[in-house]
């Protein structure tokens, strides 16, 4: 698989001061200030934040508010890119301590894609993890990453250990998607102390603690099918250990933390190389019948990405991370952050503008729905506020992956109706433990109707 880069420096590289879920950094720099690459410029003390460093050589422009691909504006600093390679000294630091290592994550700028900074995943305020998950679910860019597939798992192994060790936990696991082949094959065989691994399908009831056991290690690799969607982590984490997420809770409360190959490469490489994160992959859909991929430095402009792939034809819209997911960007000049995975072009026709109708009960959306709920009716529940009955219906499972929106006939805007009762119920639960909201109705904005 062929991954693109840019020939040539955008104008301008944006970089935003909050790609994570904590506070915005404070800059480190000002206008007329000349940065390498890897320079750490903005930073935070709030624990749940991540440094931000610069992608390129050149000099701060700007320091202001910017389009950010979550639809809002962010404070950002602006660079002038030069076409220079000189980078900061990077100290490769091998052997760290847990606490060290924890710390090195942050200082790295390490972020997973929806946001929350690694560093936090792993060692989360007063709570546990016993097990560490990479999902290797997506792995269709890796080709351009790693020289081989080979490289490739045994990279990935050794990321694995060091996030256990930044933890604390005793077991991991490495959860490839069932028909990646190519993966599956690179990981067929690894040693683990001194242990030849298989790769063992997630099948039936058997989840991750059936083979430690039956492998006699503490970590396995798995797989299984490649479950899409916005909020698919808790559910992602009863498939492969069994436990079960509270609505309102995250893999945290139940000792596991998630981690994605681009954080676990980014570890790898910081803690080898001494390496910051701030280039990345993302994939780009839209211009031909293929994915098409392209490793850039974060902060470049979607504008440029789209005139590297070479489209030049009218645009009907750009989204960010997903055309059933994402969001709609309302400038191209919005930049790639750490949390931008996909950039998807729609021609002007291809844009849906139909208004929706009367559902006309086809059922497609229940056969599409990857957890088995009934999404036709969640959405009339939503759009009726009646929230309680989305509950009994198991609304929390639903993992907005957008399958039932995207075969409606009718056009139905069910993703949204179910995220605004989602969000409804998360409000009215907050601050209430699991086991006390779980017994308490919810008011009804329609009088139950
Ligand atoms: S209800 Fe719709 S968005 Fe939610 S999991 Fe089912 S198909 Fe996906
Ligand atoms: S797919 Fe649309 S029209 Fe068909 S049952 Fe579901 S909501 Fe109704």
């Amino acid at each position: 698989m062929e991954i693109k880069t840019l020939d040539k420096l955008p104008e301008k590289i944006i970089i935003p001061l909050r790609q994570h879920r904590g506070m915005v950094c404070e800059p480190l720099v000002k206008k007329g200030d000349r940065v390498l690459i890897g320079q750490k410029i903005g930073e935070s003390k709030d624990y749940n934040s991540s440094a931000v460093h610069s992608s390129v050589c050149g000099e701060v422009i700007a320091i202001e508010e910017s389009a950010h691909p979550d639809g809002n504006k962010a404070m950002s600093i602006i660079i002038h890119p030069e076409e220079c390679d000189e980078t900061v000294a990077f100290s490769p630091c091998k052997d760290l301590k847990p606490e060290k290592l924890a710390e090195l994550i942050k200082e790295s700028g390490i972020v997973e894609h929806y946001g929350m900074p690694t560093h936090v995943v792993l060692k989360p305020k007063g709570k546990n993890i016993d097990t560490v998950l990479i999902n290797a679910t997506s792995s269709e860019w890796i080709g351009g990453t790693f020289k081989t597939p080979r490289d490739y798992a045994s990279q990935m192994m050794d990321a694995l250990k060091l996030l256990m060790k930044a933890a604390g936990a005793k077991k991991g696991a490495i959860v490839l998607r069932i028909d990646d082949k190519e993966s599956i094959d690179a990981f067929e065989g690894i040693e683990v102390d001194k242990k030849k691994l298989r790769v063992a399908p997630l099948v039936g009831s058997r989840r991750i603690g059936y083979y430690f056991r039956e492998q006699s290690s503490d970590i396995v690799v798995v797989s299984q099918k490649r479950i899409y969607g916005k909020k698919i982590l808790n559910f992602f984490t009863y498939n492969v250990t069994g436990r079960k997420v509270d609505i309102g809770c995250d893999p945290t409360d139940v000792g596991v933390a998630i981690c994605s190959i681009k954080s676990a490469k980014a570890l790898y490489d910081a803690v080898h190389e001494g390496k910051p994160y701030y280039e990345t992959v993302v994939s780009i859909e839209g211009f031909s019948d293929n994915m098409e991929y392209i490793r850039v430095k974060i902060g470049t402009p979607f504008k440029d990405i789209i005139e590297a792939c070479g489209f030049t034809g009218e645009i009907g819209k750009i989204i960010a991370n997903g055309v059933r997911t994402g969001v709609a960007q309302y400038t191209d000049l919005v930049p790639v952050t750490k949390g931008t995975t996909r950039i998807s072009m729609q021609k002007p026709e291809e844009v849906i503008r139909d208004e929706s109708v009367a559902c006309i009960h086809c059922a497609r959306c229940v056969d599409v729905c990857p957890v088995e709920l009934i999404p036709s009716r969640l959405a009339v529940m939503a759009d009726q506020g009646r929230f309680d009955e989305c509950r009994v219906l198991h609304i929390d499972n639903c993992i907005e992956c957008g399958d039932c929106a995207a075969v409606c006939p009718s056009k139905i805007h069910i993703l949204q109706l179910i995220r605004y009762a989602k969000d409804a119920i998360e409000m009215a639960y907050e601050d209430m433990p699991s086991k006390e909201s779980s017994n308490l109705k919810l008011g009804c904005a329609c009088g139950g109707e």
